[in-house]
């Protein structure tokens, strides 16, 4: 199950940036709107107010396809 449908269901997700490169939990309540991961906020994606959230993977990407 992704960060994203964890979330909406109304459950807190593990930043997959946490878990994949550093082997913790660490719990959050955002989610990327591109990859749909779960991501902590401000070390790993930013969300912006009413914006929608983007992780720190999808937005070096987004740079690079500038
Ligand atoms: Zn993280
Ligand atoms: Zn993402």
């Amino acid at each position: 199950m992704k960060g994203k449908d964890l979330i909406n269901s109304g459950k807190w997700a593990n930043c997959y940036i946490c878990e994949e490169i550093f082997k913790r939990k660490r719990e959050t309540y955002r989610y990327c709107n591109i990859c749909g991961e779960a991501f902590c906020e401000g070390e790993h994606g930013t969300f912006e107010g009413k914006k929608m959230g983007i992780c720190v993977r999808c937005y070096s990407l987004d740079i690079k396809n500038k």
